[in-house]
């Protein structure tokens, strides 16, 4: 029997427990959604005490709150890290924590298939700021190795991605900045704690979305950046000046969502390997991208640094984008939508979803076929979900079929 000490709790037990206790007030066992926006002192002494940071306590809304600090205690314990901060969306935790380290002449490494608006960030406001950008081919090790050797502050990393879900080894990218001084930023938001810990391979920041997979219920928008008390220290001075706070009612949701995360995710990514599989034997199926499929080219590496291969899969029907049209209506258990991570499935193809800013020139170079579809495999039955895309697809060899 495994013998209990604090560290050694398990994931799953922490994202039931962790950064709760200290929050509940009157004995309640839930952690309250504290709406104040700001707090009163009538010592003078106090409030100017906790005010310049010497005691503990809340000062402004816009700084501090207790609800979204239990949130970032929670993500805290989960990515193992020594501090956490919180973020209106995802995007903000991403361009603050950017912004936090980054000044004209600075050079950035990244990868070409970053989220869409990671990808704005580096081909759109950095350059404006005379920060040089350099977007690597996504899985293309040797290439990324060459540009930070070259001199960078900042390797960016997202592994895996969207919406091809290509994997990048993390372990061997820290080693290639740690040479050159760079800092190490991971989005692991498709990931999730429970199945990816970036700072575990030497990481120096790890980021999330917790509006996807945290909360799992697509009712509200957040983000973390987690790693080192200097580095967070940091971010979190940027972050409360530059005012992209996160809201206390939607950290109390994503709160309520990450106690489920760890059975939610095995049930999506179960789900997920099943159903790539599936798709991999249907005559109707051109290509299908998941890792956890042996002939996936970052399988190996994922098999390496994630625990399970997560709960996002993509697909391109035979029949391009007038398939795609035939068959995304007829299912009945995804909704069509722009979102991933939710307890629904849902489904959108990549060019009016992840890659909607890019012209279909730009997908092609990215290797996204305009029949690309984006699959997040909720919680449902997995047997349903795939009686469900068998009937869709028979639609659509029905349908094309009539049309020739
Ligand atoms: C959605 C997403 C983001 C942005 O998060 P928002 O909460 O929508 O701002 C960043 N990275 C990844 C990988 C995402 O999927």
């Amino acid at each position: 029997m495994r013998k209990y000490n604090e560290q050694n709790i398990n994931r799953s037990t922490k994202a039931v427990w962790a950064g709760e206790k200290e929050y509940r007030v009157h004995g309640a066992s839930q952690v309250p959604v504290v709406h104040s926006v700001a707090y009163t002192y009538d010592d003078l002494d106090d409030w100017y005490e906790v005010a310049i940071g010497n005691k503990k306590g809340h000062i402004y809304g816009r700084n501090t709150n207790p609800t979204v600090e239990s949130f970032e205690q929670k993500i805290k314990e989960l990515e193992g890290a020594e501090a956490a901060t919180s973020f209106s969306t995802g995007m903000a935790a991403i361009s603050n924590s950017l912004a936090t380290f980054l000044k004209p002449g600075d050079r950035v490494v990244s990868i070409k298939d970053t989220y869409g608006g990671t990808n704005k960030i580096f081909s759109e406001f950095l350059p404006q700021m005379n920060i040089d950008v350099v977007l690597c081919e996504t899985g293309n090790h040797e290439q990324i190795e060459k540009e930070v050797r070259k001199g960078c502050k900042i390797l960016y990393l997202e592994t895996p991605t969207n919406p091809t879900v290509k994997i990048t080894d993390i372990k061997r990218m820290v080693k290639a900045a740690r040479q050159a001084g760079a800092l190490v930023f991971v989005d692991n938001t498709f990931a999730t704690p429970i199945n990816q810990n970036p700072l575990e391979f030497d990481v120096d920041l790890v980021i999330h979305s917790a509006t996807k997979f945290l909360g799992g219920h697509a009712d509200a928008l957040g983000g973390a950046a987690c790693g080192r008390k200097e580095l967070i220290e940091k971010i979190y001075h940027y972050r409360e000046i530059n005012g992209a706070t996160m809201d206390p009612m939607a950290a109390y949701l994503i709160i309520r969502g990450m106690k489920t995360l760890h059975l939610r995710l095995k049930q999506s990514c179960d789900s997920a390997l099943k159903i790539a599989k599936y798709l991999q034997s249907h005559e109707q199926v051109d290509q299908v991208f998941y890792p956890g499929l042996e002939d996936h080219p970052g399988h190996d590496i994922a098999k390496k640094q994630m625990r399970q291969f997560g709960g996002m899969l993509s697909f391109s029907v035979k029949g391009g984008l007038d398939a795609v049209r035939e068959f995304l209506p007829q299912l009945k258990y995804a909704n069509r939508a722009a979102n991933l991570g939710a307890v629904e499935t849902t489904v959108g193809p990549a060019r009016t979803t992840s890659h909607v800013e890019n012209t279909p020139e730009e997908r092609a170079e990215l290797g996204i076929p305009e029949s690309l579809v984006r699959y997040s495999v909720g919680i449902e039955d997995t047997q349903d979900l795939i009686n469900d895309l068998e009937q869709a697809m028979a639609h659509i060899s029905e349908k094309m079929v009539a049309k020739r």
